[in-house]
């Protein structure tokens, strides 16, 4: 693939400003300047860099962002400023889109990427991928309560009961929850239904994917072995 065509498929812009980037000697391979637009790249393990910031190709992008809290997963955000700002422009301009939702308070793990298959199977029914939380309860928690949650608990919008598939007592007031599912502020609804509430709600690992120490506001790439053990 030319040069100006990587760029312009990696979200660094208008052909004209892909271009001017690589006219302005901003774009390295390999520690060599690529000043030529039409030079033709193989794109397979290809790494380039712009302006110093290494990029390696990506016909989909996949990243992991370690989410802050007052931020909106929504496309629209409207109290707060959206996930998405705190992405460079290139991952902007390519449309990459949350999978999923954290709620604005909840601070973890959270995947996003230009690749709408592959939010489909994520965020399909069908599709159990294991999701870890550490929670924060306003009450000290009983035995009882963290049984009940792997038992089953009602919600108010289904008679069906739904269970987190482990749940263990990290502390007095602490707890870590895995869920298989992810209805709509579940694991909150999920603390009320047992007589508890959920004061802080932190997602630390999605599948094999564990935040690890990414720093709060960070992002980075998810490469295909670690894409391919989501699925
Ligand atoms: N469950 C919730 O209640 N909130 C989240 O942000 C994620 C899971």
């Amino acid at each position: 693939m030319r040069i100006s065509q990587v760029l312009f498929s990696q979200g660094f812009g208008t052909r004209r400003d892909c271009a001017g980037l690589i006219h302005a000697g901003a774009v390295e391979v390999a520690g060599r300047v690529v000043d030529d637009p039409d030079e033709e790249l193989p794109t397979e393990d290809l790494v380039f860099s712009v302006q110093g910031r290494a990029w390696p190709f990506h016909d989909k992008a996949l990243v992991l962002l370690h989410k802050p809290t007052h931020y909106e997963c929504s496309q629209k955000p409207r109290h707060h400023p959206g996930v998405l700002s705190l992405l460079p422009t290139p991952l902007r301009v390519r449309g990459l889109q949350p999978v999923g939702r954290l709620d604005e308070d909840t601070t973890g793990a959270l995947l996003l990427t230009d690749d709408g298959t592959l939010i489909h199977r994520l965020t399909s029914p069908k599709h159990h991928v294991p999701k870890v939380y550490e929670i924060t309860a306003k009450h000290a928690l009983a035995d009882e309560q963290i049984a009940r949650l792997t038992e089953g608990v009602v919600l108010d919008d289904d008679p069906q009961p739904v269970r987190a598939a482990a749940a263990e007592r990290t502390g007095e007031f602490t707890l870590r929850l895995t869920l298989t599912e992810g209805k709509y502020h579940q694991v909150k609804r999920m603390l009320a239904a047992v007589g508890n509430r959920c004061e802080a709600l932190h997602r630390s690992r999605i599948g094999a994917l564990a935040l690890d120490d990414l720093p709060v506001g960070q992002w980075r790439w998810v490469g295909p072995d670690e894409r391919a053990r989501l699925l």
